[in-house]
């Protein structure tokens, strides 16, 4: 039994809990539709069992019910751990929460209870899964309450967050890369440079220019199951349309798709973080040192005239490696659709689909593929950026989602089914060369003084289209 001078405090966290509850509905009705988590809310780290201030205040017919959201989902072989903070505006009691994967009930269990009123409670859980891709949704059941439990009672079941999670990518890297693959550091002014021998903290690195140097700083990546490679940079500005820059806009895209892959709790790398030149032989020198499953560029096309009805978009893989075709032609269905969604005045060329181009002696012509034949190397032309049209597109927001996710979509169908994609690729011979991508009068950034790499690009792009 509890003792009787503790019942005047429960009567006055009863009466504040109600006038919180009370209060929000004096505020906009609108903002009852925003209680989805943002990204700060679910980057919050929390310690298990730790309260957090990270929950936004009910409003409206939820004034009084718990809800939540995943802070992380991590894959493991058969199994997806995750992270979730729960919380109960008008109680402190423990929370009964379900997770579901694929719409069935995978697990079903409580929350301890909060150290007070509004206080959410951090919890991990492991579920076990089949590998593949999976949508995995937080439904909380109900509140549990001394002596009556409402536990189980699934109708009263509400579905407060749901995430795309995925189980540990089949590993397709080739043993052989894997063998002599050396990590890369990331350089203290952000610039990722591949090691090539040395101890820790005092790495022997090849620069951008491919000069060797030896570092003292940086943070050490040892390996990386996809690279990401943002093409061109520095005075290599690639193709142009108004003040859009290509370099800019694949630094964009790169940066997106590395930030989808990080959330899924995939390790990806991106080969260039700012504006500076970064010949093709560094870039395969970085994706070698990573030893990834796939090494894709991110380029945006530029030539183009003749109208057509759907998005020109091309992709090129490697004329040595089968599993490169298979990723090509997969890529091509998905980021051709999510062109696709979009209105513009496309143009495209006979090369458009997935195909190989091939150098004078039948050779692929691209030093991305060309430069590292033990890897699954593509190079993607999402769309036209020397076309007015798509150039207006591609400098939006909501396009460079669409195209990151596309990516994503691809490589995860890539990794996870034997899709083979209905692009029949080409081969066709073209040695026609823009000549850019070489070592010559290349300058090397800083790798220590300043901050070379990640300045405020993110929406270089779309401030670029304005
Ligand atoms: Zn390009």
């Amino acid at each position: 039994m509890h003792s009787r001078r503790f019942l005047p405090l429960f009567s006055l966290l009863a009466v504040l809990s109600l006038v919180a509850a009370l209060i929000p509905l004096t505020q906009t009705p609108l903002a009852a539709q925003s209680q989805l988590p943002t990204a700060e809310q679910r980057n919050t780290a929390l310690q298990v069992g730790q309260r957090s201030p990270g929950l936004a205040p009910a409003l409206g017919p939820w004034a009084r019910s718990a809800r939540g959201h995943f802070q992380s989902i991590e894959p493991g072989a058969s199994s997806l751990s995750f992270r979730a903070i729960l919380g109960d505006r008008g109680s402190s009691q423990p929370i009964q929460y379900q997770i579901l994967v694929d719409g069935a009930v995978a697990l079903t269990t409580t929350t301890p209870p909060a150290r007070g009123f509004a206080q959410a409670v951090a919890v991990e859980n492991t579920v076990r899964v089949s590998p593949g891709i999976h949508e995995v949704c937080l439904r909380v059941a109900g509140q549990q309450t001394a002596g009556r439990q409402s536990v189980g009672r699934q109708s009263a079941g509400r579905t407060v967050d749901c995430e795309q999670a995925v189980t540990t990518p089949p590993d397709r890297g080739e043993p052989s890369v894997e063998a002599n693959a050396r990590g890369v550091v990331v350089s203290p002014s952000g610039v990722v440079v591949p090691v090539v021998g040395g101890t820790t903290n005092n790495w022997r690195v090849t620069t951008p220019c491919g000069n060797t140097v030896t570092l003292r700083n940086g943070s050490f990546i040892e390996r990386a199951r996809i690279v990401i490679d943002a093409g061109h940079g520095g005075s290599e500005s690639g193709a142009v349309s108004g003040r859009l820059q290509e370099k800019n806009l694949n630094l964009v895209i790169a940066d997106l798709v590395i930030d989808k892959f990080e959330d899924l709790g995939i390790s990806a790398q991106i080969t260039r973080t700012g504006d500076y030149r970064l010949p093709i032989g560094t870039r395969a020198g970085i994706a070698e040192a990573l030893a990834p499953d796939a090494f894709i560029s991110i380029h945006h096309n530029g030539g183009a005239v003749r109208r057509a009805s759907s998005p020109g978009t091309e992709i090129f893989y490697s004329e040595v490696r089968p599993e490169s075709q298979r990723l090509a032609a997969i890529l091509y269905e998905t980021m051709h659709a999510a062109a696709d969604q979009f209105d513009a005045a496309w143009v495209d060329t006979v090369n458009r689909g997935a195909s190989v181009r091939l150098n004078e002696n039948g050779d692929d012509l691209f030093g991305i593929h060309r430069f590292t034949p033990q890897i699954d190397s593509i190079i993607t032309e999402f769309a036209y950026l020397s076309n007015p049209s798509e150039a207006a597109l591609l400098g939006r927001a909501d396009v460079q989602e669409a195209q990151a996710q596309s990516i994503v979509d691809g490589v995860l169908q890539w990794w996870f089914t034997n899709d083979s994609g209905t692009s029949l690729g080409r081969r066709f011979t073209d040695p026609s060369s823009s000549g850019t991508g070489g070592f010559d009068s290349c300058t090397d950034p800083s790798l220590t003084a300043g901050t070379v790499g990640r300045f405020g690009l993110s929406n270089l792009a779309e401030q670029a289209a304005r």
